[in-house]
Protein backbone atom coordinates (compact mmCIF):
# COMPACT_ATOMS: atom_id res chain seq x y z
CA UNK A 1 0.00 0.00 0.00
CA UNK A 2 1.02 3.48 -0.98
CA UNK A 3 2.06 5.99 1.94
CA UNK A 4 -0.72 8.64 1.55
CA UNK A 5 -0.91 11.71 4.00
CA UNK A 6 -4.08 11.65 6.25
CA UNK A 7 -5.24 14.91 7.88
CA UNK A 8 -7.60 14.94 11.33
CA UNK A 9 -8.47 17.48 13.46
CA UNK A 10 -10.79 17.82 16.64
CA UNK A 11 -14.32 19.30 16.61
CA UNK A 12 -13.38 22.97 17.10
CA UNK A 13 -10.35 22.92 14.96
CA UNK A 14 -7.71 23.57 17.55
CA UNK A 15 -5.89 20.85 17.37
CA UNK A 16 -4.52 19.94 13.67
CA UNK A 17 -2.36 16.68 12.74
CA UNK A 18 -1.03 15.04 10.14
CA UNK A 19 0.82 11.60 9.23
CA UNK A 20 2.15 9.89 6.38
CA UNK A 21 1.30 5.96 6.54
CA UNK A 22 -1.82 3.84 5.92
CA UNK A 23 -4.25 2.56 7.90
CA UNK A 24 -3.43 -0.96 8.47
CA UNK A 25 -3.29 -0.99 12.34
CA UNK A 26 -6.98 0.15 12.47
CA UNK A 27 -9.23 -1.24 15.74
CA UNK A 28 -12.06 -0.81 17.53
CA UNK A 29 -11.17 -1.09 21.28
CA UNK A 30 -14.18 -2.18 23.19
CA UNK A 31 -13.23 -1.84 26.67
CA UNK A 32 -14.54 0.20 29.62
CA UNK A 33 -11.56 2.33 29.67
CA UNK A 34 -12.40 3.51 25.81
CA UNK A 35 -16.12 3.37 26.42
CA UNK A 36 -16.36 5.92 28.82
CA UNK A 37 -13.67 7.89 26.71
CA UNK A 38 -15.51 7.91 23.79
CA UNK A 39 -18.80 7.18 24.30
CA UNK A 40 -19.08 4.51 22.22
CA UNK A 41 -15.90 1.83 21.59
CA UNK A 42 -12.60 3.66 20.60
CA UNK A 43 -11.41 3.22 16.95
CA UNK A 44 -7.64 3.72 16.65
CA UNK A 45 -5.27 3.70 13.84
CA UNK A 46 -1.69 3.12 14.52
CA UNK A 47 1.13 5.80 13.74
CA UNK A 48 4.55 5.67 13.29
CA UNK A 49 5.77 7.69 15.96
CA UNK A 50 8.38 10.00 13.89
CA UNK A 51 5.44 10.05 11.08
CA UNK A 52 3.13 12.12 13.40
CA UNK A 53 2.66 15.89 12.95
CA UNK A 54 0.71 17.70 15.64
CA UNK A 55 0.45 21.33 13.18
CA UNK A 56 -1.52 23.05 15.79
CA UNK A 57 -1.33 21.59 19.45
CA UNK A 58 -2.28 25.10 21.96
CA UNK A 59 -5.12 23.06 23.63
CA UNK A 60 -3.76 19.48 23.10
CA UNK A 61 -4.14 18.51 26.72
CA UNK A 62 -3.61 14.83 28.54
CA UNK A 63 -4.70 12.33 30.78
CA UNK A 64 -2.83 9.45 32.36
CA UNK A 65 -5.70 6.89 32.54
CA UNK A 66 -3.34 4.09 33.67
CA UNK A 67 0.62 3.48 34.98
CA UNK A 68 0.92 3.24 31.28
CA UNK A 69 -1.56 4.98 29.40
CA UNK A 70 -1.74 8.67 28.44
CA UNK A 71 -5.10 9.72 26.71
CA UNK A 72 -4.98 13.22 24.59
CA UNK A 73 -8.05 15.76 23.87
CA UNK A 74 -8.60 19.26 23.09
CA UNK A 75 -9.07 21.45 25.82
CA UNK A 76 -11.40 23.23 24.13
CA UNK A 77 -14.11 21.17 22.72
CA UNK A 78 -13.05 17.66 24.56
CA UNK A 79 -12.11 15.70 21.47
CA UNK A 80 -10.52 12.72 22.49
CA UNK A 81 -7.06 12.80 20.21
CA UNK A 82 -4.53 9.45 20.99
CA UNK A 83 -4.14 7.36 23.34
CA UNK A 84 -0.24 6.38 24.29
CA UNK A 85 1.95 4.19 25.96
CA UNK A 86 5.64 4.94 25.72
CA UNK A 87 6.40 0.94 25.14
CA UNK A 88 4.43 0.83 22.30
CA UNK A 89 6.06 1.48 18.94
CA UNK A 90 3.14 3.63 17.56
CA UNK A 91 0.45 6.25 19.09
CA UNK A 92 -2.77 5.47 18.30
CA UNK A 93 -5.24 8.33 16.96
CA UNK A 94 -8.68 8.49 16.81
CA UNK A 95 -10.21 7.47 12.97
CA UNK A 96 -13.64 9.48 14.23
CA UNK A 97 -10.56 13.18 13.61
CA UNK A 98 -9.67 12.13 10.00
CA UNK A 99 -10.67 14.18 7.09
CA UNK A 100 -11.35 13.73 3.54
CA UNK A 101 -12.38 10.53 1.51
CA UNK A 102 -10.47 7.60 3.58
CA UNK A 103 -10.66 3.69 2.14
CA UNK A 104 -12.41 1.99 5.15
CA UNK A 105 -9.56 -0.18 6.47
CA UNK A 106 -9.68 -3.44 8.14
CA UNK A 107 -11.02 -3.45 11.75
CA UNK A 108 -10.04 -5.52 14.78
CA UNK A 109 -12.06 -5.61 17.55
CA UNK A 110 -10.61 -5.82 20.66
CA UNK A 111 -12.03 -6.50 24.14
CA UNK A 112 -14.94 -7.61 23.19
CA UNK A 113 -15.61 -9.41 26.43
CA UNK A 114 -15.74 -5.92 28.48
CA UNK A 115 -18.18 -4.16 25.00
CA UNK A 116 -20.93 -2.55 26.44
CA UNK A 117 -24.47 -3.76 26.67
CA UNK A 118 -26.25 -1.60 24.32
CA UNK A 119 -24.55 -2.48 21.43
CA UNK A 120 -24.03 -5.70 19.40
CA UNK A 121 -20.31 -6.69 17.50
CA UNK A 122 -20.91 -8.35 13.64
ZN1 LIG B 1 -11.04 21.15 19.84
ZN1 LIG C 1 -9.72 0.49 25.16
Amino acid sequence: MRAKTYRGSCLCGDVRFSFKGDLQDAYFCHCEQCRKNYGMHGAFVGVERDALVINRAKTLRSYKSSRSTVRSFCGTCGSPISWDREDYERIYVCMGLLEGKIAPPKITNIHTKHKGAYYEID
